[in-house]
């Protein structure tokens, strides 16, 4: 018997299976509390005679409700469903959490800490578009639909008062274009201001329009704690405020769901650097991170988050993408004996 939690796991493509790996060996030197079950997806489900995303991994998921995911190679070529809308589809993962803060100092942005909560089922990412023929032209007009309903509106807001509520933070910024997009982001507006009602006296609430959201995220983005917008929006936002804190290398990710929740690095596979143990495995350990978080190992994933801290800011050992020297091993041993 074994009172482990247990968890799926998913190396992926190209250097997924090095950083999964540095996760692995970490999570055991800090006590893992997960019992992993290893399942494939992508290129490397395909190589094996399989589809991109087994039955066998969607099962896994099921059973345990929880994953962490390598990056996954799109194979090139049509008839492939993307492998992370069908996730988000089977396991309702309607919250996309996208955390951010500064762990270099002396780059342009210090002391961000910045979390952005996007809602991952609606928007203009439903996709419902098509092309109007005019004359001769078959595609002279395009268009495109986008819904939100009122209950995913509520579903998304709640949560990230729920989440500032359990992570000590004071403010929620709703981000919308409702100027413009009167229905479509309206409603999340209304559903927004109705929320934070809900919340007065524990969590402030204001309100930007996407495009001066944006442009304060340059000017003065200490301004802002947690954020949530709706899918368009958040896609677009979550990768400027990556930008802040030094890119997509160093930026976790989770999806959140009623059914399971699945836990990710923002990067792909990185063919160009896979096996030639450069990778930087620190976006897939910030996201280990998140999950400790979501099981309740606040302690661990406290450590854990100190250990990199520690690691890249006091002993200075980093990759070789961070101006560094250390390999994605050396890098992995440096983190263990800081923990
Ligand atoms: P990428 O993120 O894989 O790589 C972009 C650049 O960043 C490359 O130069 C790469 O070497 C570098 N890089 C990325 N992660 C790094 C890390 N951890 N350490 C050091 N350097 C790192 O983006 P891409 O090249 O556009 O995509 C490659 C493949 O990954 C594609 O098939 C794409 O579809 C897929 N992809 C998957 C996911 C996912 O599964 N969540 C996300 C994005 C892209």
């Amino acid at each position: 018997m074994t009172d482990k939690i247990p968890a799926t796991l998913i190396p992926g493509d190209g250097i997924g299976p090095e950083i999964t790996q540095s996760v692995v060996d970490i999570l055991d030197a800090l006590g893992s509390p997960f019992a992993w079950d290893s399942q494939l997806a992508g290129m490397a489900a395909m190589a094996d005679g399989g589809d991109p995303l087994p039955l066998a991994t969607i099962e896994s998921i099921r059973r345990t409700g929880l994953a962490l995911k390598g990056p996954l190679t799109t194979p090139v070529g049509g008839g492939f469903k993307s492998i992370n809308v069908t996730l988000r589809k089977e396991f309702e993962l309607f919250a996309n959490l996208r955390p951010a803060r500064t762990l270099i100092p002396g780059g342009r942005f210090e002391n961000i800490d910045i979390v952005l909560v996007r809602e991952n089922l609606e928007g203009f990412y439903a996709a419902m578009e098509h092309y109007m023929p005019l004359g001769h032209d078959a595609k002279a007009i395009a268009m495109s639909t986008g819904f939100n309903t009122r209950a995913e509106c509520r579903r998304i807001v709640t949560y990230a008062f729920e989440y500032a509520v359990k992570n000590n933070r004071r403010k929620v910024t709703v981000v919308h274009k409702a100027n413009i997009l009167k229905a479509l982001t309206g409603l999340f507006l209304e559903e927004g201001r109705a929320i934070a009602k809900e919340y007065e006296g524990r969590v402030e609430m204001n309100e930007r329009i996407v495009d001066a959201c944006a442009m304060q995220l340059v000017m003065d983005p200490w301004q802002f704690d947690v954020i949530v917008t709706t899918n368009l929006f958040g896609d677009i936002l979550s990768d400027q405020i990556a930008g802040l804190v030094g890119g997509l290398g160093m930026a976790p990710g989770a999806n959140i769901g009623t059914s399971g929740a699945i836990f990710e690095a923002v990067h792909g596979s990185a063919p160009d650097i896979a096996g030639k143990n450069v990778a930087n495995p620190t976006a897939m350990l910030l996201s280990t991170a998140l999950m400790l978080q979501h099981v309740g190992r606040h302690d661990l994933a406290a450590r854990l988050d100190k250990a990199i801290d520690h690691t890249l800011t006091v002993a200075k050992v980093r990759t070789r993408d961070l101006g560094g020297e250390a390999g994605t091993r050396e890098f992995t041993d440096a983190i263990r004996h800081h923990l």
